[in-house]
């Protein structure tokens, strides 16, 4: 997510800059937090000080917990931190206060301008996973339909396209999690990959507290003995990387001791056979030589898992951010598919998404290759249904883009002008100190954005635009519950909203219509450019989110399925009956393991794996402005064992160099004995000398074009070494 996430304010009826107006019974207005896939529910009211978060009990999902960045949300809101006027780059090179019109017209310049010279794919957007459906709707239909570019993608395909691919080749329809979240509570044992609930999201811990309150196991697969690592049954550390191999491993214990669903794999699957050979040539053995991973913890978790009644198996970033993640969370599919733990409640798999919303924005079209409704951009009858809606020739939308990574790769040499709504990649994405140069390059950049960003820094335009509780809007949670975070305080009056900020393009770029900046209005179309689609709205409207707590899609309005009051039904649990493949069957798909991108060498012996911290979000262009959050969480630092500090010489606080092929990285270390001697970790969320993604390597995942965040090769020195060298 961005340095914030932006949207439609302008409607009236809100609390005014603190002062409340009661729309719930805390005496508040009830909405969402801003930050991750949880998508709390809170109440904000008018304080002393200006609004406030107080708990909203009644959200089923959260149940009035929160965590420090939702409680604190409100300061975000403040004018001391955020942009209030629109900014342009003057003469001089400074950033300047300048009125709208002038940095519209600005905006629109330069991106005709960029037009005319290169043609059309070199204009650019990029937008991000933090923006509401509305939002995402809103920016691909602009991208498409008014710049007629096919360079779009957003920072959601860093977050879970790994997932989302695999997903698609297993089930035929990617929701992060087909069931809701409270099953998790009821289910037997869960496998819980690459996920640190604990510190990610907080409140979700309790599902997990409560399948072991039920008598129900948890296992963790986790390079690091994270906070959600020590309350787990069972901790699997495994190298970095390695997680691939770890499934097929636990699969062929699970044939190996006769613990086959054959029932299922017959009459629900198709494909085991292809999948059998890799599994069978993953021994236990080999498997811990691979993973490091002892057999008895192997044959203790496959115990777990396949003795228990149902059984879950959640992934996260760890196996999904690798340049094998497709293939890494299919293992851990194929793993539920043969012990029949899917398509049958209480069991299955699921991702936990991340950014606020993960899912919902990459349904609705500003994802390279996709349209509103989880359509694909090179279907012709999806090309058809949603021109039509959009009331345009399908023959004139543009075909696939490049994926983020090798759009940002791209600036400057075939992309010269870029729209950037909703993300801060100087800070967030790979190979960072290469992306700055490839944003350097650029012809024109406009950014809109809350606060000054690192990446708002550099453009050319800076559009200041509404945030969460400034606006209302639509998201979609992990569990693919539609909510509508609502409006709770006006916007400060030099801000505008991003739906407002497209239409005003839109209609400098010549096409005055079809860009309303009501986002009702906007849900209204996108309902109808979704029906038909997988991810089909449209039954879905603000009024039932409201009062059924969110609806889960699909939920066509035409669907047979209906509520006791006749509306149309949403799907709270997927695949019950037969999966959205074409036969109804799920896919196993055949995966082998296979090194990552960069393995350990003589000049870069370590690992380095990233990650979040409990009090910083993302790139940290919101909570590094909150002052609890900065002062629990000030800064970047390297975690490592303390048997590598001591061989390193390192003591507790002393700054240490991380390099890799792409960079260096300078930060103090911190000793821990829950890291794995061989690998070093940092946090993401700083930018300058102790930038993680500096280090990153952005090799790219070949099915969901994901890169490979969570590994690559470090050397890892004392700074006064360096330096002397
Ligand atoms: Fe916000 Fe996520 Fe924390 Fe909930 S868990 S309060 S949604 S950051």
């Amino acid at each position: 997510m961005h340095g914030g996430e932006s949207g439609g304010g302008g409607e009236s009826g809100a609390v005014s800059g603190g002062g409340a107006q009661p729309e719930s019974g805390a005496g508040g207005v009830d909405t969402h937090c801003p930050y991750c896939a949880l998508q709390c529910g809170m109440t904000l009211r008018a304080g002393a000080d200006g609004p406030e978060v107080v708990e909203r009990t009644a959200f089923p999902v959260n149940r009035g917990a929160l965590c420090g960045k939702g409680r604190t949300s409100a300061e975000v809101l403040s004018t001391a931190v955020r942009l209030t006027g629109p900014l342009v780059r003057g003469a001089d090179g400074a950033l300047a206060p300048a009125s709208w019109e002038e940095a519209l017209d600005r905006v629109a310049a330069g991106l005709l301008r960029v037009r005319a010279e290169h043609g059309r794919d070199a204009v650019g957007v990029f937008g991000g996973g933090g923006l509401t459906n509305e939002k995402a709707y809103a920016l691909g239909k602009f991208a498409r339909v008014v710049l007629r570019t096919s360079q779009i993608d957003y920072n959601g395909r860093f977050c879970m396209s790994s997932a989302a691919v695999a997903h698609q080749r297993a089930f035929g329809l990617d929701r992060g999690l087909p069931f809701p979240l409270a099953d998790v509570s009821a289910t037997g044992c869960v496998i819980l990959v690459g996920s640190n609930l604990a510190d990610t999201m907080p409140p979700a811990l309790r599902y997990l507290t409560e399948l072991k309150r039920n008598g129900g196991t948890l296992i963790v697969v986790d390079p690091r003995r994270t906070r959600t690592a020590e309350q787990a049954d069972l901790h699997l550390q495994p190298r970095p990387g390695t997680d691939l191999a770890l499934a097929l491993g636990l699969l062929h214990l699970v044939v190996a001791e006769g613990r086959l669903d054959t029932g299922f794999i017959a009459g629900r699957t198709a494909g085991w056979e292809r999948t059998l050979p890799a599994v069978m040539a993953h021994w236990p053995e080999l498997v811990e030589r691979i993973t490091g991973v002892p057999v008895p913890q192997l044959r203790r978790a496959v115990a777990l898992f396949c003795d228990a009644p149902e059984s879950m198996v959640l992934t996260a970033r760890g196996p999904e951010q690798q340049a094998k993640g497709t293939d890494t969370v299919s293992a851990w599919i194929n793993l539920c598919l043969a012990t029949g733990r899917a398509g049958r409640p209480l069991s299955g798999y699921g991702c936990l998404t991340g950014q606020g919303n993960g899912q919902g924005g990459r349904e609705h079209g500003q994802k390279a290759d996709q349209l509103p409704g989880y359509r694909k951009l090179d279907d012709p009858a999806a090309r058809a249904h949603v021109a039509a809606v959009w009331g345009v020739d399908p023959d004139d939308l543009p075909g696939p883009g490049r994926s983020a990574y090798e759009l940002l790769d791209a600036l400057g040499r075939d992309v010269h002008a870029l729209l950037l709504m909703g993300s801060n990649p100087v800070v967030s994405a790979p190979r960072a100190r290469h992306v700055e140069e490839r944003i350097a390059a650029l012809d024109f950049l406009a950014v809109c954005d809350v606060v000054l960003s690192e990446t708002a820094a550099m453009a050319d335009v800076v559009l200041p635009v509404t945030q969460w509780a400034e606006e209302t809007g639509t998201t979609t949670n992990l569990e693919g519950r539609v909510i509508l975070r609502r409006k709770a305080v006006d916007p400060p009056p030099g801000v505008r909203s991003d739906l407002e900020v497209l239409g005003a393009l839109a209609g400098r770029l010549g096409c005055e219509k079809g860009f309303p900046a009501d986002p009702e209005e906007v849900f209204e179309e996108l309902r109808r450019a979704s029906a038909g689609g997988p991810a089909d709205y449209s039954g879905i409207s603000y009024r039932r989110i409201v009062a059924e707590d969110g609806v889960f899609w699909p939920c066509p309005r035409d669907g047979a399925e209906r509520t006791e009051t006749g509306e149309p039904a949403g799907t709270p649990r997927l695949f019950l009956d037969r999966f959205a493949t074409p036969d109804g069957r799920a896919r196993f798909t055949a995966v082998e393991h296979r090194p990552s991108a960069e393995e350990p060498t003589p000049e870069y012996p370590y690992y380095l794996t990233t990650g979040r911290v409990l009090a910083q979000y993302q790139s940290g262009a919101q909570t590094r402005r909150v002052r609890e959050l900065n002062a629990a969480a000030p800064g970047p630092f390297v975690q490592l064992h303390p048997r590598l500090a001591a061989r390193l010489g390192v003591g507790e606080g002393e700054p240490i160099a991380v390099t890799s092929r792409r960079g260096r990285a300078v930060a103090p270390a911190r000793l821990s004995p829950a890291i794995r001697p061989d690998t070093v970790f940092m946090p993401f969320h700083w930018p300058g000398e102790g930038r993680a993604n500096t280090l990153t390597n952005p090799a790219l995942d070949p099915a969901s074009r994901m890169p490979e965040f969570k590994v690559c090769a470090v050397r890892v020195e004392r700074v006064e070494r360096v330096e002397r060298a």
